[in-house]
């Protein structure tokens, strides 16, 4: 439990009734709550110490969350609600004495959002938000993944068989990346990948390709989920769906309107700033030969240009989550996936371009004002 920060908290789950109780200083130990297991309204009394624990669910199934009501006089009952299942916790962090200064109690409380990332297949999460979402679930925050489509055309049928196997296979990776990053839900639209060929192949038996569904159906189903989750935050793709996969386009559309539906109050859209993206492929051309596939110039159309970036995100401590969420896809498929092949050449950028590339993530948030300063924080203002 290394990841745990802060103190106290003893769980007494034995005891007849969700009784948590604190008598003085109780400190190292946490309360394990069963993966979306709700235990509400803990009384705890004689607090002479801070309640003091900073939250993450960082791994499936060991979701901890401690939710102290209000501040109490010494000697009264907190009541701690410990739910998974409530995306809006308030976490408290470590501080000295409860009643000394309410005003550093209040300063102390952070209220962790919940922070949805939409993606059009597995792998997108890894290459495009994988460090925004593991920042995210370190601070504390809910980290929602939900899949448009299973990526079974991602990868040649020829060599891996059939492609509902593939789907398959590829969800069992996205969720091994989720769980690097420490995402607590991974949902699937249940679309077929629409695929990167000029022709859009028919439907598969019992699917529809995304790009066939129509943008407000998809973005029903995914605001059904804004809406569960009462999400803070969205993250979509831009305009141009990056780099240009009809499937990515898609998702930037059904985005939008998923996020008017559920009135989520931020939707940012990930991308990369064209300029940064050229020059750094430069750099590591000069010492890095890219697979034949790899065409460094399409990015010279691709994503946006530097100017229409709302969000700079620094993840540059979270490199090691991203970089093995990255792994977790292009372990399978070394031989002959295109976008897998892709990852795996990105694995391969040597570490300071690598992360001089990956250790921001940026995004555009079309609410913002044209010429507002660049935000380093997704939450900000929320
Ligand atoms: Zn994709």
């Amino acid at each position: 439990m290394g990841d745990i920060e802060g103190a106290p908290v003893v769980a007494a789950s034995a005891e007849p009734g969700p009784q948590l109780r604190w008598r003085g200083r109780v400190d190292r130990e946490v309360v394990r709550q069963p993966h979306g297991e709700a235990v509400d309204r803990d009384p705890v009394d004689e607090v002479d110490r801070a309640v003091a624990l900073a939250l993450a669910a960082r791994r499936r199934g060991e979701d901890l969350h401690l939710v102290p009501g209000r501040p109490q006089p010494r000697g009264e009952v907190v009541d701690l609600h410990l739910d998974a299942t409530q995306p809006r916790q308030v976490a408290v962090g470590e501080h000295g004495d409860l009643h000394a200064d309410s005003l550093s109690w209040a300063r102390m409380v952070l209220m962790p959002h919940t922070l949805v990332a939409f993606h059009a297949h597995p792998d997108d999460e890894a290459l495009l938000t994988a460090g925004t979402m593991a920042r995210a679930a370190a601070e504390g925050h809910r980290v929602v993944l939900v899949l448009a489509t299973d990526g079974a055309a991602g990868l040649a049928a020829a060599t891996f068989g059939d492609p509902t196997t593939l789907g398959a296979r590829r969800l069992g990776e996205a969720q091994r990346s989720a769980d690097v990053l420490g995402v607590a839900r991974v949902a699937c639209l249940g679309y077929a990948d629409s695929g990167l060929g000029p022709a859009l192949d028919p439907d598969p038996a019992g699917q529809v390709r995304f790009v066939r569904t129509s943008v407000a159906e998809a973005a029903e189903r995914l605001a059904a989920i804004l809406r569960e989750e009462n999400a803070s935050v969205l993250l979509t793709y831009d305009a141009n769906g990056g780099y240009g996969h009809r499937d990515h386009v898609m998702i930037h559309h059904v985005g939008a309107r998923a996020a008017m539906l559920a009135r989520t109050p931020r939707v940012l859209q990930a991308t990369i700033p064209r300029d940064t993206i050229c020059r750094a492929i430069a750099l590591a051309q000069k010492v890095y030969r890219f697979p034949p596939e790899f065409d460094p110039t399409s990015f010279e159309r691709a994503f946006v240009p530097r100017s229409a970036v709302t969000h700079r995100i620094s993840v540059r401590r979270h490199i090691p989550a991203k970089r093995a969420a990255m792994r977790a896809h292009a372990s399978q498929a070394s031989a002959d996936g295109g976008a897998d092949r892709t990852l795996a050449a990105f694995l391969r950028i040597p570490r300071p371009v690598y992360d001089l590339v990956f250790g921001r993530e940026w995004y555009v948030d079309p609410a913002r004002p044209p010429g507002s300063p660049v935000s380093r924080d997704i939450f900000e203002g929320l």
